[in-house]
């Protein structure tokens, strides 16, 4: 019995024997087209080279596409754990011919491999194809096929648009399918055309061929394409249920360590201890474990809108039906099992486990508070809404139990069944699309077209060169194209905006995180200010242009620039973001990914996935090595090669990036090396100095970081410089201010202390008032303001202060006026002095002495009467 593995390497080398293209999976977070959710069909990756906007040097290609089919236009999220064969996630095999072989061989091809190879059954076939309608005849070209390749006649099917008419959109490619289908039971009587694309999954879809036919213009009229294609897709799952008979896809050997994981954590058996329900629970973690391991590998993180709403949902489906087993089991508890039965296929699975178990413990915590919150929530509005006897949940309800609650959607709706209420949903969309709105009204600058406007600007105009990677001052250009308003114009006049193409253009476009470039247009008689420059359809370049003066005329010759200090700032800022990019990989771990990056002249921003907040050393080792790296001026390269070579050379993607047969590489010396389509240096000492501003968490496991550059950094160290001085000046005027306010305070306690009554501190020797007072700390100016206060509140007496400070020893003695003669205070002090080791001085009425003997102070105070009493005799 071939193993899944096997299974997949089957359909690959019977393709690649046939002439075919082995290529690998792209990401699940589809490149350059945001109007997909996720990538769906292996087509997907090839969908510019169907379109012949891209050129690839094969027109042959087989691949074993990663597919997620959960949000958006194809949905499987709610069938999945109900029937045997959906999956979120899945992997889909598939061959295309881009403009080579057409009906024949693809159907010659899918006969071989599924009977000679994979050796099915015949009898168990069915094939299915386009009966025709008004517009298209009916395919009975395939249907032949199908019967010379082995088929019997009434094995083939006639379906109508809803199963066998393939189209990309509205207009473009389109043309018939025909799909496989294949009966499973065991009873042979019942394999009957009733069951093809019927109920059940008895008979199921194992593969469907596109005939890409048509094309479709924008009245609606199908003429044939030149050259057709082929596009098919076989779910490998299914294919492996198939081959390996099980029961459902789940019982395939690929799910095997996952489900007993389940067994083991929950205490379930699965179909054993016959709980449908229950077993619905498994499959659904089983698969959801898958899911979340790709995407969150894939780079997507859990949020409240597009994709990582659609993986939110699907961690949170998980844990809802992992609480239904006996003991709860979290995705977090099987991401190990995923990882090992995918890891052969999917290596690089092994080294975003660390960030994969992370975002989900996180992820899972959080809605573990939410939903024991939530229910209560959802519980006390469901009884209001019984209470006053309704059966409808109102739209604005639900949008405040979503939105201010973050209950999920599905557990509202899952309870209010449970209470027999239902939801308003179109009132809950009405208040959504608002929110949406209002939060995109606050986001940037668009361009004035939709893409398909400038479609087909870029289909007449043709390629645009960018020449603005050493090019980027007065170069000559031509006006292509100008837009205003989605229409085409011949001029833009004074003091008008529009959007347009200019062919060649230094004009860096937004692209890969590098913002799009500003700068200037000037031509005879006029000029204009470039305000952005953006890539809204394929690679061509748009920049939004306002007129200062005169008028702008289609095909006119301009000369453009992006100042040069703009395009240096910017490319200091590029390089220096692939420098921190190896450096956080070198001090934080190999398992930090970048999620996003914002390249500006005056900022740089990189966001990357880790789940702790850095410690200051690890901060500073990583500003170190990007400035050891600067220092060391390595050169920074910039090389066009094929991408097999790059990928060998060790260059890092970016997830989510689409890359052609040609790549460009930035290397910075040995150091760096990424895939990159940006403005750089030539060498990193161009960078001149890198700092690190902030550091904080974005989301749960991402975190942003922010950095300056060259001048950006000088700028910011002159400015901590001048915020340093300016502290320091006020720091030392506070401090003299609080020096100042000491000193009154000691003089006020001092004074505070004895000013209540010095009369009654003092003592009568022989009819004159003495007062002896110690006051330490007090000197100076101090001492002697205190002895003037003392001396003019006894009115008639005699003051002798002693203080000490620092071991240094002031006495003062002061007499009031009407007692000079009998008691001068020299006289008085040159009796004291001595006794603390000084000599004094003075005048009659304030004299004064230092000494040394801080000890004998209160000795000199307690001699103060006696002396007194021998002056007066
Ligand atoms: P179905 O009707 O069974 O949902 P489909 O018509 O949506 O299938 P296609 O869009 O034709 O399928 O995709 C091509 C092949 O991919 C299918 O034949 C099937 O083998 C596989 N496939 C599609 N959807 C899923 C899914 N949710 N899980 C697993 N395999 C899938
Ligand atoms: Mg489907």
């Amino acid at each position: 019995m071939l193993t899944t593995s096997q299974i997949r390497e089957a359909f690959l080398s019977y393709f690649e024997k046939n002439g075919h293209r082995r290529v690998a999976s792209s990401s699940l977070v589809p490149a350059g087209d945001p109007t997909l959710l996720f990538t769906n069909a292996g087509m997907n990756q090839f969908k510019d080279t169907f379109l012949g906007r891209e050129q690839r040097d094969y027109a042959r290609a087989t691949t074993s596409q990663k597919c997620v089919r959960a949000g958006g236009k194809h949905n499987d999220l709610e069938n999945v754990g109900r029937t045997a064969r959906h999956h979120t996630f899945f992997e889909m095999l598939g061959n295309f011919s881009f403009g080579d072989y057409f009906k024949e061989d693809a159907i010659r091809f899918a006969w071989e491999l599924l009977v000679d190879v994979y050796g099915l059954e015949k009898e168990r076939l069915w094939f299915s194809v386009f009966e025709g309608d008004d517009k298209v005849p009916a395919d009975d070209e395939a249907a032949e096929l199908w019967v010379k390749a082995g088929a019997r006649p009434e094995r083939v099917l006639r379906f109508g648009k809803k199963d066998n008419f393939w189209q990309m959109g509205d207009t473009g490619p389109c043309g018939p399918c025909s799909e496989i289908h294949y009966f499973r039971g065991d009873d042979l009587s019942k394999n009957v055309p009733e069951l093809v694309n019927g109920p059940g999954d008895d008979t199921m879809e194992v593969w469907n061929l596109v005939f890409m036919q048509y094309n479709r213009n924008e009245d609606g009229v199908l003429h044939p394409l030149p050259a057709p294609s082929v596009d098919t897709g076989m779910g490998l799952e299914r294919i492996a249920l198939v081959l390996q008979k099980a029961h459902t896809n789940y019982e395939t050997d690929i799910f095997a360590s996952i489900m007993r994981r389940v067994e083991e954590v929950s205490g379930y058996k699965y179909r054993g201890d016959m709980d449908d329900d229950l077993d619905t629970a498994v499959r659904v973690l089983c698969d959801h474990a898958r899911a979340s391991t790709f995407l969150i590998s894939d780079g997507v993180i859990p949020s409240n809108e597009g994709r990582g709403y659609v993986l939110r949902r699907i961690i949170r489906r998980a844990i809802r039906f992992g609480r239904k087993l006996p003991t709860a089991v979290l995705l977090t508890h099987l991401v190990d099992s995923v990882i090992e039965a995918m890891r052969d296929a999917y290596p690089e699975l092994l080294s975003r486990r660390e960030s994969v178990v992370k975002t989900l413990q996180s992820e899972e915590e959080r809605f573990s508070r939410t939903l024991t919150t939530g229910m209560e929530r959802v519980g006390q509005v469901l009884d209001d809404v019984r209470h006053r006897g309704e059966t409808t949940l109102g739209g604005a309800e639900i949008f405040r139990l979503y939105d201010t609650y973050g209950i999920p959607i599905d557990l509202i709706a899952e309870m209010a069944e449970e209470e027999g209420v239902t939801l308003d949903r179109e009132g809950f969309e009405v208040m959504m699309t608002d929110a949406r709105a209002k939060a995109k009204a606050s986001s940037k600058f668009a361009l004035s077209a939709d893409a398909a406007t400038f479609a087909a600007i870029a289909e007449k105009v043709g390629r645009v060169e960018f020449v603005g990677y050493d090019q980027y001052s007065d170069v000559a250009s031509s006006v292509k194209s100008i837009v205003v308003a989605g229409e085409e114009r011949d001029a833009l006049h004074h003091g008008t905006e529009g959007d347009v193409v200019l062919n060649p253009t230094p004009f860096y476009a937004e692209s890969g995180g590098q913002i799009g470039d500003t700068g200037t247009l000037v031509w005879d008689g006029g000029r204009a200010t470039v305000l952005d420059t953006q890539k809204p359809f394929g690679e061509m370049s748009v920049s939004r242009v306002r007129v200062d003066e005169g008028v702008l005329a289609l095909n006119a010759t301009v000369r453009a620039s992006v100042p040069a200090i703009v395009r240096l700032d910017t490319t200091a800022n590029h390089t220096a973001t692939h420098l921190l990019h190896k450096a956080l990989k070198d001090i934080l771990g190999p398992a930090v990914q970048q999620a996003g990056s914002l390249v500006a002249p005056d900022r740089l921003r990189f966001d990357y996935t880790y789940h702790q907040p850095l410690t200051d050393e690890q901060i500073k080792a990583i500003e170190d090595a990007v400035n050891d790296k600067v220092r060391a001026n390595l050169e920074v390269t910039k090389t066009v090669m094929p991408i097999e070579q790059a990928k060998q050379s060790g260059a890092v993607a970016m997830f989510g990036e689409k890359y052609g047969d040609l790549v460009r590489i930035v290397a910075a010396g040995e150091y760096s090396r990424e895939f990159c389509g940006g403005c750089h240096v030539n060498r990193t000492g161009d960078i001149g100095a890198f700092k690190i501003t902030s550091d904080r968490s974005l989301a749960a496991g991402v975190r942003r970081m922010e950095a300056l550059t060259g001048r950006g950094a000088i700028e910011y160290f002159q400015k901590l410089e001048m915020n340093v001085q300016q502290l320091q000046q006020q720091l030392q005027e506070k401090q003299k201010q609080f020096d100042k306010e000491i000193k009154q305070l000691k003089v006020r306690m001092a004074t505070g202390a004895a000013s209540a009554q010095p009369a009654e501190e003092s003592v009568d020797v022989g009819g004159v008032k003495l007062l002896a007072k110690r006051v330490d700390n007090i000197t100076g100016g101090d001492l002697r303001n205190l002895a003037d206060t003392f001396r003019s509140k006894l009115k008639s007496g005699v003051v002798v202060l002693g203080s000490a400070t620092d071991g240094k020893v002031t006495l003062l003695t002061a007499v009031t006026n009407d007692l000079l003669d009998r008691v001068p205070a020299n006289a008085l002090i040159a009796k004291l002095a001595p006794i603390v080791g000084g000599k004094g001085g003075g005048k009659s009425d304030l004299a004064q002495a230092g000494g040394k003997d801080a000890d004998k102070l209160n000795e000199a105070l307690a001699q103060a009467p006696a002396a007194l009493r021998e002056m007066l005799g």
